[in-house]
């Protein structure tokens, strides 16, 4: 290789990318481009030649799954154009699901990196220009290729698998619950505790073949007595129906007993996937027997996420089901391949 690697910065909106025009610095929102978001970091041009390229400026909830499909097909050009490898920025918020979804389909070597910022680029002490440089030198780094996407943040670097926003104001406010991060940039060093490892992407349906399922997440509760989980079987399997439903149980994906009498029946018309509400742990497997427990459920014909969040075993029913209708045993192993490290 001779001189600097190409990386390809494609910015997404977000706190990182956000400005306020008030005299107080409040109400920010996003503003800035991506060549903006570059310009910023004190001698980016120094370690890679950068190709930014603003793709939307949205605050990341108002992000969705046919965006970063659309992200997902420019990173994939980029790399065919020469990029050595990929950052995108966006917000927080949804940054976890945002990368577990590129994981999903990201079938390259060259490594995919999310980053994004607590802090807006106007306060004092951003932090958008110091993970943005931190997200380019793991994107560089050798020893980040065939790893899938990687999430840098406040110098660690986390797998899209496992990593969520576990606080709402820290600029730490990214973990790997249960796993920890991968890796660490120290002195500029992209060093990794782990060695390269994923699970097989996922094939992306022909572009004609491509859907936009819908997959709602329900969070149970105490007292739940099924009541959402009925309501929305009234449009199972119709049109303007669902595809598929993720719950987030108690514990290791419990719900209660009225509950999982809905449960039961919504796993009739669509695939049904119960995640733990607790953010760190798996789903069980034979341990409770009670109405509502993990073997009650898979016997209902409801499927464990294994150590997936409920948001990403959302994401991966949706990803499931983009193609088409697909039924309980393919959905059953595929959670068993990808809902364990
Ligand atoms: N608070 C968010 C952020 O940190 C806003 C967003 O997700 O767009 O970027």
């Amino acid at each position: 290789m001779t001189g600097s690697p190409t990386v390809a910065i494609g910015a997404l909106g977000g706190t990182i990318a956000s400005t306020s025009s008030a005299d107080d610095g409040s109400e920010i929102v996003p503003t800035l481009t991506a060549d903006r978001l570059a310009a910023a970091v004190p001698g980016l041009a120094e370690i890679a030649t950068v190709r930014a390229e603003t793709l939307a400026q949205l605050p990341s909830p108002s992000l969705d799954e046919p965006t970063i499909l659309r992200t997902l097909a420019w990173a994939r050009a980029a790399v065919d154009a020469g990029a050595e490898g990929v950052v995108v920025t966006q917000g927080t918020d949804t940054l976890e699901e945002s990368a577990y979804l590129l994981d999903l389909f990201w079938d390259r070597p060259e490594p995919l990196v999310v980053t994004g910022a607590m802090r807006s680029a106007q306060a004092v002490g951003a932090d958008g220009p110091a993970n943005l440089l931190t997200a380019v030198r793991c994107a560089t780094a050798p020893a980040s290729r065939d790893r899938g996407v990687l999430v840098a943040f406040d110098d660690e670097i986390h797998h899209a698998r496992w990593v969520a926003k576990t606080d709402s104001a820290s600029t730490g406010a990214f973990r790997s619950p249960v796993f920890g991060p991968i890796g660490r940039c120290v002195e500029a060093e992209v060093v990794y505790g782990v060695p390269p490892a994923r699970v097989s992407p996922l094939r992306l349906p022909s572009a004609q073949a491509v859907g936009d399922p819908r997959i709602p997440l329900v969070a149970t509760y105490l007292g739940d007595d099924g009541y959402v989980l009925d309501a929305i079987r009234v449009g199972a399997g119709q049109s303007a129906g669902v595809d598929g439903v993720v719950v987030a149980g108690f514990g290791a994906g419990h719900v209660s007993a009225r509950a999982a009498e809905a449960v039961g029946r919504l796993a009739r018309e669509v695939p049904v996937v119960f995640a733990s509400r607790t953010g760190s742990g798996p789903t069980g497997r034979a341990i409770y027997g009670y109405p509502g427990s993990e073997i009650d459920l898979v016997a209902r014909g409801a499927v464990g996420a294994g150590w997936l969040p409920p948001v990403k075993a959302r994401l991966l029913l949706w990803a499931l089901a983009l193609g088409g209708p697909v039924t309980r045993a393919d959905v059953a192993a595929e959670f068993e391949r990808r809902g364990r490290p």
